[in-house]
């Protein structure tokens, strides 16, 4: 039998999880975890890079994270969840790859040089908020990759240009110091980008605009009622188009069954604008409702989520010391056991 590729993804700990993860990333490890050998890291390192100053905050979004995962259908018996900051090796590779990233190529990597300008519109001016840690993530995230042996790693368009510089790193590693290192190659997801509810293009955690997993039905009521939708139906009975309401574009995502007639409804002006809501805030309950239940199972076992976290770290533990192992080898700096 063919021995099954590693997967590695990850999840940046700063908050609890919402529809965006949702739909946008975990269905998708759903399905891979099935044929593939895979690894979720919550990526506490990573998140520490711009919450350096909030390590309360980390801590507990890697509970919640965990949590949030275990909900919504990561099997721990398929995919290995590990905490990167318990992973030492991934650090000690970030310095040796380090040395083999010029600064000039981390600031023209694309995906890099976006999230500085978002940096320019919280802090001021650019530059000034870039942190050493910050511009070399990167590095940081090959080290994380080549750690697992990942040999694919899913993405989203926009993050392909940190595989490609990961790619990179491994080529120069393995013509220096021998074949040491596994090449990945991004596995592009199809998953789609969820918007939020003030019709951002991203629904995001810091964004105010997100509906999480663990709402309760007064949160989610409160939150859908304020959603945007067509401001030209004005009055109950004017026909609206559905391209413009955000709550047509989440009774797409949770009310499948139905959304010809919401669709339907409301370009004949047939359907006013709360009822839409109240029925969207019904089919958003039903889908949380599962989540949520599993949620509060391990809330009140949290045992069972400090063992899962346990055992998947040590796991992901003795595959970084391997790789680390023919690191240090190959660089010539396996002094003694
Ligand atoms: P942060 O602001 O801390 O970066 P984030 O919401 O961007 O948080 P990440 O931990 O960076 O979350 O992302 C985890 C995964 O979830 C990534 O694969 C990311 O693309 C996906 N994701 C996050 N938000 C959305 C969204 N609105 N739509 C689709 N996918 C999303
Ligand atoms: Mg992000």
């Amino acid at each position: 039998m063919e021995k099954k590729k590693n997967i590695l993804t990850g999840i940046r700990p700063t908050g609890k999880l919402h529809l965006g993860h949702y739909f946008g990333a975990i269905i998708n490890w759903t399905k891979l975890q099935d044929k593939y050998n895979t690894y979720i890291e919550l990526a506490d390192v990573q998140a520490l890079t711009d919450n350096f100053h909030n390590p309360e905050k980390v801590r507990e979004s890697v509970r919640e994270v965990a949590i949030d995962l275990l909900s919504s259908g990561i099997d721990p018996k398929k995919s290995t969840i590990f905490v990167q900051s318990m992973i030492p090796e991934i650090a000690e590779l970030t310095v040796f790859y380090s040395n083999m990233v010029t600064i000039a190529r981390l600031y023209r990597n694309p995906t890099v040089k976006v999230e500085i300008k978002q940096k320019k519109n919280l802090f001021g001016k650019e530059g000034e908020s870039v942190t050493y840690g910050f511009l070399g993530y990167p590095v940081s995230q090959a080290a994380d990759i080549t750690a697992l042996e990942g040999e694919l790693v899913p993405v989203g368009e926009d993050q392909l240009p940190l595989i490609e510089q990961c790619r990179e790193i491994v080529r120069k590693f393995n013509s220096i110091y021998g074949q040491t290192l596994k090449e990945p190659q991004a596995y592009l997801s199809e998953t789609p980008r969820i918007k939020g509810l003030d019709g951002n293009e991203k629904m995001g955690k810091s964004l105010n605009n997100a509906i999480f997993l663990s709402d309760n039905r007064e949160i989610v009521s409160k939150k859908i009622m304020g959603a945007i939708t067509d401001t030209n139906k004005i009055r109950k009975n004017d026909p609206g188009n559905p391209d413009n309401c955000m709550v047509y574009y989440y009774h797409n995502l949770v009310n499948k069954e139905n959304l010809k007639t919401v669709n339907k409804e409301c370009r004949a002006g047939s359907r006013g604008c709360v009822d839409c809501k109240k029925e969207l805030i019904e089919s958003m309950m039903n889908f949380l409702k599962p989540i949520q239940e599993k949620r509060k199972y391990y809330e009140e076992h949290s045992e069972i989520v400090d063992e899962i976290l346990k055992t998947g770290t040590e796991k992901a533990r003795i595959k970084a010391k391997e790789v680390m192992n023919r690191v240090r080898k190959n660089m010539m700096i396996d002094y003694f056991d």
